[in-house]
């Protein structure tokens, strides 16, 4: 079966073919037009270029998702209104496709080919501008009664705590956000506070902290990247230690940005945090890098497409 992932994001859009080894044959990339019909149109266009034909497509969209609608999509310009991304998409090139949140798709992703595989009550976390989340429980992914479920992100780990972007204060983004987390930093250095960040940045032509500004600074032993950096081990140790106790997990996937550049010794110091909250000891209890790494979107899309198809769950 030839499957299509497509990844939806809000800088680029990543077409690819996807073998039943869920590893990408072919792959495209384009700039992401602004609004959805050029969005849309561009996802077309780039599903026909492939040189295979495609039997399904699915696709990963940085937004909460019902029935293959995109409610919204903060980071996408003109999706500020539900678009049907699916039946459009199916309609257009007259296949089934599947429309998924990008950070459940993540987790499906890593569950059928990466790091997950194997795990019956998996939690993914994905650390990027925000925190997303998402779950697999009792062997099939769990998206709750609406559709919220897995927004490990906006769970609260510090009453009245710091502002996160959704609005609402004391989340895991808004210690573990890579906008937040350089928002800290910023707040710090205004007042006074010495850190090599904002240089290091400069120095790489960035205009925003990334992960590998990050890294840079924590190798040296910048005393606020450390800070900031403990801060958010320790709130995603508490988020996950709460997820824990709630659902009894056996592995948590830890990917993402900054948990790519840091790898393992990151996840486990996360380990370690979560180990403070949690009340059953935890032996066969498992924390895991992401595995699929760049091409994560593509192919858990692509993983979700084939899923569906084969099980008839939710083509159009
Ligand atoms: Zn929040």
């Amino acid at each position: 079966m030839t499957v299509v992932g497509v990844d939806m994001g809000g800088t680029n859009i990543t077409v690819a073919t996807v073998d039943d080894d869920h590893r990408v044959v072919e792959r495209h990339r384009t700039a992401t037009p602004a609004g959805p019909d050029a969005v849309l149109d561009a996802v077309v266009a780039g599903v026909r270029e492939l040189d295979a034909g495609a039997d399904a497509v699915g696709v990963g969209v940085p937004g909460p998702v019902a029935d293959g609608v995109l409610l919204t999509a903060p980071n996408l310009a003109g999706f500020d209104h539900p678009v049907d991304v699916a039946a459009r998409l199916g309609a257009a090139l007259g296949l089934p496709v599947v429309a998924e949140n990008d950070a459940t798709a993540g987790v499906i992703g890593e569950w059928v080919a990466g790091a997950g595989r194997g795990a019956r009550f998996l939690l993914g976390v994905w650390l990027g501008t925000g925190v997303g989340g998402g779950l697999v429980l009792e062997g099939r992914p769990f998206r709750g009664a609406f559709g919220g479920a897995g927004e490990f992100g906006h769970v609260p780990v510090r009453q009245g705590g710091a502002l996160c972007g959704c609005g609402r204060r004391g989340c895991v983004e808004a210690y573990a956000g890579r906008a937040n987390m350089e928002q800290a930093v910023r707040a710090a250095v205004a007042k006074g506070r010495r850190s090599i960040l904002p240089e290091l940045a400069t120095e790489r032509g960035k205009d925003r902290l990334t992960a590998g500004v990050w890294a840079r600074a924590l190798e040296r032993e910048d005393d606020l990247a450390v800070e900031v950096l403990d801060e958010a081990v320790s709130a995603l140790g508490a988020g996950i230690g709460a997820a824990i106790n709630l659902l009894d997990l056996d592995r948590v996937v830890l990917g993402g940005g900054i948990a790519g550049k840091l790898g393992q010794p990151l996840v486990d110091r996360v380990a370690r945090a979560s180990r403070r909250h949690t009340l059953v000891p935890d032996a066969d209890r498992t924390f895991a890098l992401a595995a699929l790494a760049a091409a994560a979107g593509v192919v858990a899309a692509a993983a979700l497409a084939r899923a569906a198809t084969l099980t008839g769950d939710h083509p159009a």
